[in-house]
């Protein structure tokens, strides 16, 4: 074992093919489903169709595709360059802090590295380049905390596309310096529901004070795209082709862990679509397939937003308005709008359908924590190891302290993994308000207020 902290890589050691799970998973992809407005089931052909408006040709092809590895392009993996290979580190304060003995050790895989501060360059960076590619001039796209938005933002700066943006109103007003991240690398930005697009002035009729969701927002971003052919529409989760691209964070990892001579026992990461859950664990779920890793792989959501544990396995849309095709993914219903939690990246109301169909063939498993819980685990962790997360990240962080306690509890060794998806250096207003015990707890269902803060 390596007494070492850190376990870096060459930059000239980046993969150069992402993995694709597809033709691994236990139960065949199911196929997305769409609907002619008189109820009639559209053909994969005209799917297909309506794909094309949104998605550039390259993106459309992952998302079916049954080969195993998929090549980076260059022109990717020299933007790759600039910040990765993202660092793995082992976590050695936090584990004296939790006074853990010598047999539980717990690693992570920190994406903040990147230039928007979180995993979602990974997979934005790819996306502007297929669609310049292709012509294209403009992206629109929605966002929830900020993260993807200026992700994308970054990646237009870069490859010279238009991005324009439809933010959750609720984090548009938490979260005002992402959307001033965003102008400054040239977006446009526009609070969710707006009355730009159809869809918008549909929720704002219904509820003018909508404090806005995932759902609402894809679904003015799509309008957009379908309304003018020379933009196309960019998801920062949830689909395949998405997950695809974030498996660098997993091919990484597992090189990363072997330099530090050691194979995790559970590897986690928090779920909002299942990007970031997808690239660290479906690499370690390929590798128990060849039989070199027995990791449990656990994906952390909010109460607030339970969808693995407490939705149903259906179709249902993608978006609040029908814009998308259905997916067959676990959902508590597309018209679902969370409470407003700060972890605004994991206030969507479905899940990857990849991640959804390891969930129900019981090879990934699901757990949900509070978010007070877990902005005191972000604390303590902030306060080791020097990283203050972002607050999608704290739930990976709460999940994996109590993996710890529970093996120590046991009397078992362990090693646990989790991804840092991001830092919090934008997320001030909720660490304010933390601090000052005015956090609260929500019940999913009614976004009703469960407890104080202590
Ligand atoms: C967007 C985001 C998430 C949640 O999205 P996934 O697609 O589930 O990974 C998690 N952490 C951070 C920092 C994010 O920006």
């Amino acid at each position: 074992m390596s007494d070492k902290t850190r376990f870096g890589l060459d930059e000239t050691r980046i993969p150069e093919a992402w993995y694709n799970v597809i033709p691994d998973l236990k139960t065949p992809l199911a196929p997305p489903k769409a609907f002619a407005p008189d109820g009639t089931e559209l053909t994969m052909d005209q799917i297909g169709e309506r794909l094309a408006m949104l998605f550039p040709a390259e993106c459309i092809k992952q998302e079916m595709s049954p080969e195993r590895y998929i090549d980076i392009p260059g022109a990717v993996i020299d933007v790759y360059k600039t910040y990765r290979p993202s660092p793995l580190l082992r976590a050695k304060a936090l584990e004296r802090v939790l006074g853990l003995p010598e047999g539980i050790k717990i690693f992570y895989k920190y994406e903040g590295v990147s230039p928007a501060g979180s995993h979602k360059p990974n997979t934005a960076i790819p996306q502007a380049y297929y669609n310049k590619q292709e012509g294209i001039t403009k992206l629109s796209t929605e966002t929830g905390a900020g993260q993807w938005g200026s992700a994308l933002a970054i990646a237009g700066a870069l490859f010279g596309i238009d991005v324009e943006v439809f933010m959750v109103k609720v984090s548009y007003e938490q979260k005002p310096y992402r959307r001033i991240l965003m102008e400054t690398y040239g977006g446009t930005v526009h609070a969710s529901p707006t009355s730009l697009t159809d869809a918008g002035r549909h929720v704002l009729a219904m509820d003018p004070d909508s404090t806005g969701s995932l759902g609402i927002a894809i679904s003015e971003a799509c309008e957009v795209a379908i309304k003018d052919p020379g933009t196309h529409y960019a998801l920062g989760s949830v689909l395949n082709h998405v997950c695809i691209h974030q498996s660098i964070i997993g091919l990484e990892a597992i090189e990363q862990m072997a330099l530090a001579e050691e194979e995790p026992d559970v590897v986690i990461a928090c779920i909002g679509g299942g990007s970031n859950f997808a690239g660290l664990a479906f690499p370690y779920y390929r590798r128990k397939l060849d039989g070199k890793s027995n990791a449990r792989l656990v994906a952390v959501e909010p109460k607030a937003c339970p969808t693995l544990t407490a939705g149903e396995y259906r179709y249902d849309l993608g978006d609040e308005a029908g814009m998308t095709p259905q997916l067959l993914m676990y959902t508590l219903g597309h018209d679902f709008v969370p409470a407003g939690i700060h972890a605004g990246g994991l206030r969507y109301h479905g899940d990857s359908p990849l991640v959804s169909s390891l969930v129900h063939d019981g090879e990934v498993e699901a757990v949900a924590v509070d978010q007070t819980a877990c902005f005191a685990a972000a604390v303590q962790f902030a306060r080791a190891e020097g990283i203050l997360p972002a607050p999608e990240s704290s739930h990976a962080i709460l999940a994996a302290i109590n993996e710890a306690k529970a093996a120590q509890a046991a009397g078992e060794d362990k090693v646990i993994l989790f991804n840092l998806s991001g830092h919090g250096h934008f997320d001030l207003a909720a660490y304010a308000q933390y601090n000052a015990g005015e956090l609260r707890d929500f019940d999913f269902a009614a976004g009703a207020t469960l407890h104080e803060a202590e």
